[in-house]
């Protein structure tokens, strides 16, 4: 599952290349977005903006219609001129918008829909959304009410609920917890204040630096997986992955358990983290 901070960079990465360019092309194997595109077709629309709003990437076009896609697991955008070869099989492709200079190509995308610019507030998945944690006025009290409002709830699936914050995938949530010592398995009334704080701005100072780092103009797909690859993620992390190698901190053998209804990987020490 994506975090956060690649969908807010995939988002930035597409916005870059598109705004401000007109639709040349417009091409979609979900049949219910085709079918809007007959109806009031894209092209010659301008793609006005793109953003991240949590894990949601919302692309809008003049006249007031926004394309709303979510990747879940598999599902990645991809940048490329025109005439370059993709890296994906065009099974996979979902989506394929194309300007002047560049081809945004989604593939494997699981949920993709149209709504109007004038219905975004009243949209059940976007409103429901927690702070957002790349968002430059992200409420860490309200952040913080959110998360003692699920006591009952182990810490990392409170991490992980997109209600409570939104922008944390599974990565994050097992770095974050290590970070500010905490068990995974804690339940979320049994930490006081500041460690909760501790963990919103833990969070958001992770999350804002892997977004903030110097990112060149970036043209095609080599640029474009650059931003969402991390360089060697084995060792740029403390916890995540590292199941029995020795944690950084004590040397204690970092330990991984299944967590949560979704059965997602916890990785933790269980000595920094008791
Ligand atoms: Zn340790």
């Amino acid at each position: 599952m994506p975090e956060g901070d690649t969908i807010f960079r995939a988002a930035r990465t597409l916005h870059r290349a598109l705004a401000g360019k007109p639709v040349t092309s417009f091409e979609s194997a979900f049949p219910a977005l085709a079918r809007i595109h007959d109806d009031a077709p894209l092209t010659g629309r301008t793609i006005d903006c793109v953003s991240a709003a949590g894990k949601h990437l919302l692309k809008s076009f003049s006249g007031g219609l926004v394309l709303r896609t979510h990747m879940r697991m598999n599902g990645r955008w991809h940048i490329y001129r025109p005439g370059e070869r993709w890296q994906r099989s065009r099974v996979e492709m979902r989506i394929v918008l194309s300007t002047a200079d560049f081809q945004a190509v989604g593939f494997n995308i699981t949920v993709a829909e149209f709504f109007k610019e004038r219905e975004l507030q009243r949209h059940e998945e976007l409103r429901q959304l927690g702070p957002d944690l790349l968002s430059g006025d992200f409420d860490a009290g309200e952040a913080l009410r959110r998360m003692r409002a699920r006591g009952d709830t182990a810490v990392a699936d409170a991490l992980l609920n997109q209600r409570v914050m939104a922008g944390i995938g599974n990565v994050y949530k097992s770095e974050v917890l290590f970070i500010c010592r905490i068990n995974p398995f804690a339940l979320v009334e049994a930490l006081d204040e500041p460690q909760l704080e501790s963990l919103i701005a833990s969070a958001r100072r992770i999350l804002l630096a892997n977004v903030t780092e110097g990112l060149a103009a970036m043209t095609t797909y080599t640029g474009f997986r650059r931003t969402t690859r991390s360089d060697d993620p084995k060792n740029r992390l403390w916890v995540y992955g590292r199941a029995r190698l020795p944690c950084r901190r004590c040397a204690t053998p970092i330990a991984v358990r299944k967590q949560g209804k979704d059965a997602r990987l916890t990785y933790w020490c269980p000595k920094c983290q008791a």
